[in-house]
């Protein structure tokens, strides 16, 4: 991909599905860190309480500002909450448990729905893309990652029943374009966790590309052992294992939503 020859504003991505364990946190790990390599400038948002985005790119989430602080307290300030990482142009602001109390504080907030992208609109000039790592719910944190959001990726795991759930994900996008955000699109969905050995990867693959045809990316993120390996380093793959497969799938995912006009 060409070089930018000048930064922001930001692309905003959220990286969503209700359903976890299906390679949100993962994506968002490694494909921050190829658009990096591409020297593309990237923020890194923790929106799941559990702070596994956090945990894999290294970053503090003790002592520090998190993203739970910059959304209940207006007066917080976005560039103390932010983090560099291991990986050259790859910032992150974490979370951690706190931000499971959220949702009940956003409760009675005026614009609750708004409160993440006044956050970020404040840091969008300094990155060309910020990635959304999402909680595995459709609760108002999600809601507050559509609404910020130009674009929204879905990573979809090559298991049969991947597909439940995934009308009511495009239910929820859609009801966010109407009432709160109607600019976002759906950047692609990814099939994450194929195993081409098996037949029933394969099926759902087929599957999967029946249901949502060309919305489905070209690239597919195969199933190896590498990523846990990966995030018990807290590095990502692209670093942990530069030549393996793996680190090149999300190297070519970077490059096809650069191609596809989803990112700069
Ligand atoms: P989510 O954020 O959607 O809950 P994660 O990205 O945390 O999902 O992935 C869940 C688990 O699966 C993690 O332990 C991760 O290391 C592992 N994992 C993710 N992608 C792959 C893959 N392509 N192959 C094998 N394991 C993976
Ligand atoms: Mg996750």
């Amino acid at each position: 991909p060409a070089e930018l020859t000048q930064h922001g504003p930001a692309k905003i991505v959220a990286l969503c599905n209700q359903k976890g364990g299906v390679g949100k946190t993962t994506t968002s790990i490694n494909l921050g860190a190829a658009l990096a390599e591409y020297g593309r400038r990237v923020l890194a948002v923790d929106f799941d309480p559990q702070g596994a985005l956090s945990a894999g790119l290294g970053a503090k989430t003790h002592d520090v500002t998190t993203i739970y602080d910059l959304l209940l307290n207006r007066h917080a300030d976005v560039q103390e909450a932010i983090q560099s990482t291991g990986v050259a142009g790859l910032d992150i602001i974490p979370a951690n448990i706190d931000l499971s109390a959220a949702e009940v504080h956003l409760v009675n907030e005026v614009a609750r729905e708004q409160i993440l992208a006044g956050v970020l609109r404040k840091v969008s000039g300094d990155y060309d893309v910020i990635l959304i790592d999402c909680q595995p719910s459709l609760g108002i944190l999600t809601v507050n990652a559509l609404t910020a959001s130009h674009g929204v990726l879905i990573p979809l795991e090559c298991e049969y029943f991947a597909l439940r759930g995934v009308a009511l994900l495009i239910e929820t996008i859609d009801k966010v374009r109407e009432r709160l955000n109607p600019a976002i699109e759906l950047d692609g969905i990814l099939a994450t966790m194929y195993d081409s050995r098996t037949l029933h990867s394969r099926e759902v693959l087929e599957r999967v590309v029946d249901a949502f045809g060309d919305r489905v990316l070209e690239t597919v993120i195969s199933r190896t052992v590498k990523f846990p390996d990966a995030s018990v380093a807290a590095t990502p793959i692209t670093q942990f294992a530069p030549e393996h497969q793996a680190a090149e799938a999300y190297r070519q995912l970077a490059r096809e939503l650069i191609f596809r006009g989803a990112v700069a």
